[in-house]
This record gives structure tokens, sequence and C-alpha cells, in this order.
């Protein structure tokens, strides 16, 4: 069965690389009938942010991609935050010392300081491995007994990973086919600490075996971990599972990784939803694509196509049909650009496709803010949406698009006012007479008349239908003319006429 893992360290909001990690898991675990599930990795208790966990749940819960397990939810393989598995891990340590796959370190963080600095002196890197663990104060050269009676002594250790000595290891990855490491450039990593935690690394695999993980999909940024993880595998005896490295989300402008940086720099979110903890370490973070008004549905579409798409020039992808269509062999190794603009145009695609009662909805809060909530029926607030919607990327910006239903322009535009001639005035006056005497107020029948009598008196469009725009809106934008008359009506259209001629 497939089965595969979102497994974030609740050290902060997810950022938007971290739900595109979680999409895909989730795609994938669908498409191939599939649990997927969510694993908090909290090992590291100083980088630990309260309300990050919460935080992630929530944001997955909006986006429509809820795991099938986790905490307090089909706890099949729980418990699911690794704080609270703690006891299991040291019997993983003490597994590989017994096998010599792992060895005890009594290593001073300033003995290991003095280390790297004679190395970059050299101008060498250090690598804590079987070149320089001889030369290390501890470590292997210490006897069983001395070990022991550290330990006993109370003394700080570690258990790092024995590396194997001269191997080239070729690894695969779905994504990047053959991956080529050599084990002597890899350091030896610390798996566990005397305060009694694992790391990263051994939780991490000790949960992927214990929790049936079929598939490891994660971001490019843990490539270099896959050749200690399929060691640490092997050392276990353990089948490892298959893995994907998903390709980095490259800056919408020059080149690296996409950072909170640009999205502060450029305005955009980085983030699904508002990080409002207070406490949080970075008080700056604050706008989330919820909050900005971006569906859910645009967010799942744009950040699946970060690194996938399905060979078509298609774009707009729902849920559903990225379940159907998703495919890891599609995901190609090369970083994926950002573009904040691109997402706008996405959410503009979704936008339009809102029905107009549930828009309707999201803009009467708005309507109300600017002290017309009274005065509006629903049916109307739906049409007024329906008019102009097409115009718009988000819901904040109906405010600006239709405040002429709501209010008479308070100042014309300047170079709209040019087409204001010398006969404006009169022909303006004898269209309030003509709209007067319309008895059905609905658009095409008042637009029916109106350009009858511009027939009949010879009198060219432009002539009329730019005043009267202008007259009602203040410039010469908004939808068609004689759906805004129909809809301010009669009594306040014939209004606004004789207050733009006075
Ligand atoms: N806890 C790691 C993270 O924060 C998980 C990496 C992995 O998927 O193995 O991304």
């Amino acid at each position: 069965q497939v089965r595969v893992r979102f497994a974030p360290s609740p050290t902060g909001p997810l950022h938007i690389g971290g739900v595109r990690t979680a999409l895909f898991n989730y795609l994938f675990a669908k498409k191939n009938n599939g649990v997927f599930f969510l694993r908090i990795e909290d090992t590291d208790q100083n980088r630990f942010v309260p309300g990050a966990e919460e935080y992630i749940m929530e944001s997955l819960e909006w986006l429509g991609i809820a795991p099938d397990e986790t905490i307090g939810k089909n706890e099949k393989f729980g418990p699911y935050k690794q704080s609270e598995r703690k006891h299991l891990y040291k019997q993983y340590a003490d597994e590989l010392i017994n096998s010599g796959n792992a060895y005890y370190a009594f290593d001073t963080a300033e003995a290991l300081d003095l280390h790297r600095k004679q190395h970059e002196e050299q101008g060498k890197t250090f690598i804590y491995n079987w070149h320089n663990r001889e030369k290390l104060d501890t470590s292997l050269v210490i006897s069983a007994e001395e070990t022991a009676k550290r330990i006993a002594n109370g003394e700080d250790y570690v258990i790092r990973f024995k590396t194997p000595v001269d191997e080239t290891l070729h690894l695969q990855d779905i994504i990047r086919g053959d991956v080529k490491f050599e084990t002597n450039l890899l350091d030896d990593k610390v798996l566990f600490k005397s305060d009694g935690m694992p790391t990263y690394h051994l939780a991490n695999i000790v949960d992927d075996h214990l929790m049936e993980t079929s598939h490891v999909i994660r971001g490019e940024e843990w490539l270099p971990s896959m050749p200690l993880h399929i060691l640490l595998y092997r050392a276990f005896g353990w089948e490892a599972p298959e893995f994907a490295h998903l390709p980095l989300i490259l800056k919408p402008v020059g080149n690296g990784k996409l950072s909170k940086r640009d999205g502060d720099k450029l305005g955009f979110p980085v983030f699904p939803l508002e990080w409002t903890d207070a406490s949080s370490i970075d008080k700056t973070v604050s706008s989330g694509y919820r909050e900005k008004g971006f569906f859910p549905e645009t967010v799942i579409n744009f950040l699946a196509l970060l690194g996938w798409n399905d060979g078509t020039e298609q774009e707009l992808f729902s849920l559903e049909e990225l379940v159907q269509k998703f495919d890891l062999n599609r995901v190609h190794k090369a970083g994926a650009k950002f573009d904040p603009e691109k997402n706008k145009w996405f959410n503009h695609q979704y936008l339009v496709k809102q029905n107009d009662a549930d828009l309707a909805k999201a803009f009467a809060p708005i309507v109300a803010e600017k002290g017309f909530s009274t005065t509006l029926e629903m049916t109307k607030l739906e049409k007024i949406v329906s008019l102009i919607k097409e115009r718009a990327h988000f819901v904040s910006e109906f405010w600006d698009l239709s405040d002429f239903f709501f209010v008479a322009p308070k100042s014309y535009d300047e170079k709209a006012s040019k087409n204001w001639k010398e006969e404006t005035p009169a022909l303006m006056q004898e269209l309030i007479s003509v709209l007067g005497e319309i008895t059905d107020f609905t658009s095409l029948n008042i637009e029916t008349i109106v350009k009858d009598w511009m027939t009949k008196n010879e009198i060219g469009m432009g002539k009329v239908m730019q005043p009267f725009r202008l007259s009602l809106v203040g410039a010469l934008k908004g939808p068609h003319l004689f759906d805004i008359v129909e809809l301010i009506g009669k009594e306040e259209t014939i209004q606004r006429i004789e207050k733009a001629i006075t």
C-alpha cells in the first residue's frame, strides 16, 4: 500500500514550499488509493514555536488536503508527534551501537570548533568522519570501558553514525534517476544526544519505518541527507522507501531559492494563512494567501504547477483533476520559478467561476463597512458582482470597481470631460425627458428606447453615451452602461445627470 507523509518541523508558519510538498504527497497518495499522513517532527526543542502545529493543520484543512492520519485522527501508527515517541528512539540508537554502525563521541563544542578552524586555515572543510575520527580527542579511539565510565560519570555524549568508508553509492530518485554519492565525503552525523532526544535523521528513519512509509516525497534541500538515510536503512536491515526530491522553488526575479524576504519585498504572501501568533520570533510575518483573498483552489492550482505539468498546455486544474492526472514521473528536476503575477491571474480564473451569491456574500461586509448595508438587497448585490467580476482578481477589488453603484461621483475624470461639449447640457436635458417616460426600466428596454431616440434625431452615439457614462460613473469605465442605469434606477440616474449639467 502507498503510504506517504508530510513531516514538517513546527518551527513557524508553513512556507509555501512546504505546502507544495504536502500537496504532492497528497496527490500521490490519492492517485494510488494510498494514505497521506502528517507527522510533526519536533525533536529540536530549541526551534519549537508554539502554535505552529495548529497552523499547519489549519492550512492543510483550508486547502482541502487534510491528512488521513495524524494527531487525533485515525491514529493507527501513532503518536504522530515525535516528542511523544521519545521513548522509542534510544533502543534503535543502541541497536546501531551494538551492530557497530554507530559510536559514542564526547567531543566538546570547543574541541569541534578548534578542529573546524584548523581545517579552514588549511583551506579544507572539516568533515567529521573516518579521516578525522582518530585525530579527535575521543570517539572511536576510546575503549568500550572508557566509554561506559564516561557515560556513568554523566558526561555529555552524542551517538554518531559510523559512515562506511570508500563506497560510491548509486541511489535511485524517482525524479532525478541515479544519484551518486561518495561515502568518504559524508559526515558521521549525530543520531542521538545525551539529553535523550534523537536528531532529525534517526527519528525520521525510525518513524518512516514504523509508520510503513512507502515513498518519501520532499524538497530538494533534503537530497544531501539521502545517502545517510539509505545507509541507516541498510544498517538496520530495513527496506528503504522510494525517494523523490521535488525541485526548488525559485524567486520570481533573479536566481536562488524563494524566501520570505522576496515576498515582503515584492508584496506577495509566502504563507498559506496569516500568522497571528504574537509570540512568534518573526513578527514581520503577517499576510497569507487566505487573507489576501486567494481561493484555496487557486493556491492548489499554482502550487501543482511548480515542478509538474500534465504534458499539455492546460493550466487550470481542480484538485480532483490533479488527483487523476498527477504523476511523479512527470515532475521535473529543474527549479520552478515562482510567479506572483501569474498567481493573481489564477485567482481571477477561480473568481469568475464562483457563483454570484457566494461572491455577494463575501462582498457584503465590505459594502457594510462603507455604510451601505441596509440599503441594499442581496439580489442587487449579486447583480453588481456579476457585472464587475470579469475585471477583478480579488473580492477586495470589488468596491473600487463598483462604488458608483452606491454613491454618485464626487468628481469627473478630467480627460474624459473633454468630450463634454457646448451642446452636451441640452442633449442631456433631452435624455432626461426620454428616460423619464420609460416605465419598464430594465437594461435592454432602456437601451432600445435611448438608441431609437438617438437614431431618430440623428445624434451621434459618442455625443450621448460618453457624457451619460461620465454623469453616472465619473469616468469612462465600468460595465455596460444600461446595466448600470437599470441598477441605480430611474430617479438616481436622472439626479446624477442633472448634477452633472449644473
Ligand atoms: N522535518 C523535516 C522538515 O522539516 C522533514 C524532511 C523529510 O521529509 O524527510 O522538512
